[in-house]
C-alpha cells in the first residue's frame, strides 16, 4: 500500500513538473494588484458597498421568505450566504475592498455580478446589478465604481411585484487565491446555484473558526451610514 501511495505521489510530482516546463505564458496568472503588506491590515475591513447605504433586506416578502441576511433560508434549503442591501434601482454599487474584477458579466440567477478576487484568499460578490461598469482583469480600489443595484436575474421577481431593488453582497474568505476565474469553483458555484459555504470549506485552509462566508452584516456595521 505504501508503495502505491508513494508511486502515485511521484506521478503527481512527475505532472507537477511537467507542468512547469510547459506552462510558459500560455497559463500565465495576471499580476495581484496589491501587496499582501498592503493589504493585511485591510483584512475585515469592507467598506460599504451600496453609496448612500440602505435598509437589510430582513422582513419576509413575494419573492423570500425570510429575508435577506446571512442565514436566511433559499428555495433549495440552503441558508442565503449573502446580505441583500435594499437601495433604489440605479444607486451606484462601489467596490468594497481593494482587489483585481475577475468576472463582470451576466451569470444566470445572479443577474449582472462582480466578483472580486481581493488577493489575500477573500472575494466579495455583486449580484443583480442593473449595469456593470467594470472591467474584467482591472485593479480596484475601495469605492471605485462597480456598476448600479438593479432587478436583473431571479431580481426580476421583486420588481414583478414592485419591490425594491438590492444588491446581493457576499464576502468568501477561502485562503486561496485564483479561484474566481470564469472555469474555476466560485463562478461554477454561482452557476450552478450551488451553496458557497462548501466552496469555503473546500479551499479554506485556517482557522476553524473564522471559516467560509463570512457575514456581511458584521463588517457593514462599522461602515459608518452603510445599513440603515
Ligand atoms: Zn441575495
Amino acid at each position: 500500500m505504501m508503495l502505491r501511495i508513494l508511486s502515485a505521489a511521484s506521478s503527481i510530482a512527475i505532472i507537477s513538473v511537467m507542468a512547469c516546463l510547459c506552462a510558459g505564458d500560455a497559463i500565465a496568472q495576471p499580476a495581484p494588484c496589491n501587496t499582501s503588506a498592503e493589504l493585511a491590515p485591510l483584512r475585515n475591513k469592507y467598506i460599504c458597498p451600496v453609496v448612500g447605504g440602505g435598509a437589510v433586506r430582513k422582513d419576509p416578502d413575494a419573492c423570500a421568505s425570510t429575508g435577506g441576511r446571512l442565514k436566511s433560508a433559499r428555495k433549495n434549503g440552503k441558508p442565503h450566504n449573502a446580505l441583500d442591501i435594499n437601495a433604489t434601482e440605479g444607486t451606484a454599487v462601489v467596490a468594497s475592498k481593494p482587489g483585481r474584477v475577475d468576472i463582470a458579466g451576466d451569470w444566470g440567477a445572479m443577474g449582472k455580478t462582480v466578483i472580486i478576487d481581493h488577493g489575500d484568499g477573500d472575494y466579495s460578490i455583486y449580484g443583480h446589478l442593473k449595469s456593470v461598469s467594470a472591467s474584467k482583469g482591472s485593479c480596484v480600489k475601495a469605492g471605485d465604481s462597480l456598476g448600479a443595484v438593479g432587478y436583473t436575474g431571479n431580481g426580476q421577481c421583486l420588481k414583478d411585484h414592485n419591490l425594491t431593488a438590492h444588491l446581493h453582497f457576499a464576502i468568501l474568505r477561502t485562503a486561496k487565491l485564483d479561484l474566481a476565474k470564469e472555469s474555476g469553483p466560485i463562478a461554477a458555484a454561482i452557476k450552478n446555484a450551488e451553496d458557497w459555504m462548501e466552496i469555503s470549506q473546500e479551499y479554506f485552509g485556517g482557522d476553524m473558526l473564522d471559516l467560509g462566508v463570512k457575514d456581511p452584516e458584521v463588517m457593514l456595521q462599522n461602515a459608518a451610514g452603510c445599513l440603515k
